[in-house]
């Protein structure tokens, strides 16, 4: 791999273009997901006027042969806008805007697992789901060496990092700090930040979120969290367990609520809810991260803060099941639970569809191998 060649230009002469009016001309950033479910792609066009919501932003397309979405012979890929975002790369008044993608027969593309979220969401819709997704992610250097680890060897053990304070305890806060304002600045409902066990992991928390807006919120912040990294030359992963033996994996633990369950009474539809989820845990793994839960095998182990895989658990405050209920929400008898068995690299729609379907649509069905959506 070439060496981060962006990152190295002179940021400073950066901001003297930054800073030309643009004569009633915006740049609009369309963001997709590609073929694999994981990576994100973008491309910039010019609108002669300031789209004021979505719609004022038309529908463009794509080459999907080189997206991994297509063949050459049929490749033309649609994207259709979703959500906009104020872009805090060049700053107002352009934008990014969020973009789903139809294939050329204008059905979903097998990677946009958007539609098939919508409709659960809609279906749902009178009991206001509400999620809160946490993001780790690690940060590496353009070698794939997690960032400020010593090139041979490793760092101490884990211990000190975890909400870690020094020079010796967090790699590269400059980029969590920068991708939160960044964050702030587009309008994505990013709800706070901190440094995680393993040295050189971080998490982000978007939410709450209510239905569709999870997903399209926290796929932008995973945008613009690569965006910010690519000006510091460093990678963030989603990688489940980027480092194997005694350290860490990374997750996107979802907190999730019906408005039942955040009222009086509401610790009893909690406890509903996860007596659905119990009899649906193979199903749910399925479909936790892309791989139909080959990437989460390596990080639910039973160690390091997580469950098996192989089993399903719930408890009180018990960071070692698949289910948390926080220990305020036990003693307030209302709130909401946290599904600690989502992957740092989950397709954010398919989560929140999966736990609407079990928890508020009464879907059933545990078979293996059934996450072909
Ligand atoms: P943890 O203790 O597991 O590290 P965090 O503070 O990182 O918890 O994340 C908690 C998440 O729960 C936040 O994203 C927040 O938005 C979300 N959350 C809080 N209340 C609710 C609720 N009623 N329904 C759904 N999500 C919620
Ligand atoms: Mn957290
Ligand atoms: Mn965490
Ligand atoms: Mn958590």
């Amino acid at each position: 791999m070439s060496v981060a060649v962006s990152s190295k230009l002179n940021k400073t002469v950066r901001e003297r273009y930054l800073k030309l009016p643009q004569e009633g001309r915006v740049q609009v950033t369309y963001v997709w997901i590609d073929g694999t479910g994981e990576g994100l792609r973008c491309k910039t066009r010019t609108l002669e006027y300031e789209p004021k919501t979505v719609q004022d932003i038309p529908e463009w397309n794509y080459d999907g042969s080189s997206t991994f979405q297509s063949e050459g012979s049929n490749s033309d890929m649609f994207l259709i806008p979703c959500r906009m975002f104020r872009d805090p790369f060049i700053l107002d008044p352009n934008k990014l805007v969020l973009c789903e993608v139809l294939k050329y027969n204008r059905k979903p593309a097998e990677s946009n697992l958007r539609q098939r979220c919508k409709e659960a969401m809609d279906k749902a819709i009178s009991s206001h789901p509400w999620f809160g997704l946490e993001q780790e992610y690690t940060l590496l250097g353009i070698d794939g060496h997690p960032y400020g680890w010593p090139p041979n060897g490793f760092p101490g053990p884990q211990g000190p990092y975890y909400c870690g304070v020094g020079a010796d305890k967090t790699f590269g806060r400059d980029i969590v700090e920068a991708h939160y304002k960044a964050c702030l600045y587009a309008g994505v409902k990013i709800s706070g930040s901190n440094a995680e066990v393993m040295p050189s992991q971080w998490e982000f928390q978007v939410g709450p979120c209510e239905g569709i807006e999870m997903g399209d919120h926290l796929w932008m912040a995973r945008y613009i969290l690569h965006r910010t990294c690519e000006d510091f030359g460093v990678v963030a992963t989603f990688d489940p367990k980027p480092i194997t033996g005694n350290w860490n994996g990374a997750g996107c633990h979802a907190n999730f609520s019906t408005e039942a369950m955040r009222k009086e009474g509401g610790l009893q539809h909690i406890e509903e809810a996860i007596d659905k989820l119990s009899k649906r845990h193979q199903y749910h793994i399925c479909v936790y991260d892309p791989k139909g839960g080959k990437d989460n095998s390596r990080r639910l182990t039973g160690l390091h803060e997580t469950s098996s895989i192989h089993d399903f658990s719930a408890g009180i405050a018990n960071r070692g099941a698949s289910i948390r209920i926080p220990r305020e929400v036990g003693q307030d008898g209302c709130g909401y639970f946290e599904d600690r068995r989502p992957a740092a690299n989950c397709d954010p729609y398919a989560v929140t569809d999966v736990l609407v379907r079990t928890c508020i649509l009464n879907e059933t069905g545990n078979e293996l191998n059934c996450c072909t959506q």
